[in-house]
């Protein structure tokens, strides 16, 4: 008999375990909308061409695979706290951030989740409900108290703004508020804000208005942190590469979070890969490839507000409930909540072959202009 008897099966993951299920559907109309992943209009996964050029770029120079530090790689870290918080920003002038590369967004999030267990203990997250799924995995494997704050209207398919404000106040003293770059000011009791921004450019095609609510966070003089992460907004998905930045009231306190930072990493995994972090640094570090970045994302972002507004214009052509599906527009990024329940979700998935999530999320990235009638 197996020592390992007593360990149960673990339930499919709610985002990627439907993969398997999608692959083996035989029907031509089926469409993948769980994962958000971005994809062209022939719905075909996209490498972008500043990146196959960076690329391109390391290998004639011959880089090498020695192991990075703890922090990863200095030239990136220095280049994505810029892009995040621009270059002349005075957190950065200043020396303020701490800026620690990390294993993508999900490795960020769990290298801040590490830092608030071991020096904020007992502090609770406040995060969004609904919000990205892996968060409260995150925070519980950290073993870092959670709870949720109401976000979302299901009446309008929007923001319950006041109810969000309220959960925020009664917060217990000193709480981390995660915020999916959505700009409400938690000051009144020493929240500590908490971003992740696993999209920067990619809700408006612009990484500068994309950051805008943590500039703002910043220029306020408020002591923050920001996951980063860049499988979307330059399609590293597989590389993990992102970044952790802890904004400091004092360059002496950003060097001892620093340290804490690495030192936490240490024995997580030791150091991060080189592959992307390069990547990163030499598109951004470059001023014609971060030119041509901007165009690529401008041009995804822009395929991505294409979708959604043809699957607009159909719903309101086809239903005639009257349901007023502007919802839908006023919405950003990548992802549209559609307010469908499980029972709907699921009736999509084994009636009609679209795989989504449960919760009524649809990946706009997975879908293309020709399949917005049928999704319709
Ligand atoms: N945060 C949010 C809100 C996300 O949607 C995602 C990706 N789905 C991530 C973080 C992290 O993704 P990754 O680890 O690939 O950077």
């Amino acid at each position: 008999v197996s020592r390992f008897e007593g360990i149960v099966m673990a339930p499919p993951d709610p985002i990627h375990g439907f993969s398997e299920a999608f692959r083996a559907d035989v029907d031509v109309k089926k469409l993948s909308l769980g994962v958000g992943a971005y994809r062209t209009e022939e719905l075909q996964p996209y490498v972008l061409d500043v990146v196959k050029k960076a690329e391109n770029l390391m290998l004639e120079r011959g880089e090498n695979k020695e192991y990075l530090s703890m922090e990863g790689l200095a030239a990136f870290n220095k280049v994505t706290a810029e892009l995040l918080f621009g270059a002349d920003n005075p957190v950065i002038e200043q020396q303020r951030v701490a800026t620690v590369q990390g294993l993508s967004g999900t490795g960020s999030l769990r290298l801040a989740a590490a830092l608030i267990e071991r020096y904020f203990p007992g502090a609770k997250v406040l995060i969004s409900s609904p919000t990205w799924g892996n968060h409260m995995n995150i925070f519980n494997d950290a073993r870092v108290p959670w709870s949720e704050y109401r976000y979302y209207d299901p009446k309008t398919v929007g923001l319950d703004f006041e109810g969000m404000i309220s959960d925020i106040k009664a917060a217990p003293e000193g709480s981390f508020v995660l915020l999916h770059g959505c700009a409400h000011n938690p000051t009144e009791k020493n929240h500590i804000p908490f971003f992740d921004v696993a999209y920067q450019g990619f809700a408006s095609g612009s990484l500068d208005a994309d950051a805008s609510s943590v500039r703002l966070f910043a220029e306020r003089g408020m002591e923050l942190l920001v996951a980063q992460s860049y499988s979307k907004n330059l399609g590293l998905y597989a590389e993990r590469i992102g970044a952790i930045n802890v904004v400091c009231s004092s360059t002496d306190a950003a060097a001892r979070v620093k340290s804490q930072l690495k030192r936490i990493a240490r024995p997580m995994y030791s150091s991060p890969p080189v592959h992307g972090a390069r990547i990163v640094a030499n598109v951004v570090g470059d001023p014609a490839l971060f030119n041509e970045w901007k165009v690529e994302m401008e041009m995804m972002a822009g395929r991505i507000k294409n979708v959604r507004q043809k699957l607009f214009d159909c719903l309101s052509a086809k239903d005639k409930s009257g349901k007023d599906w502007s919802f839908i527009l006023k919405q950003i990024g990548m992802f549209s909540f559609t307010g469908l329940n499980k029972t709907q979700s699921d009736n999509m998935t084994n009636k009609w072959h679209v795989y989504m999530t449960k919760d009524g999320r649809i990946s706009l990235a997975g879908l293309s202009l020709a399949k917005c009638e049928y999704l319709c």
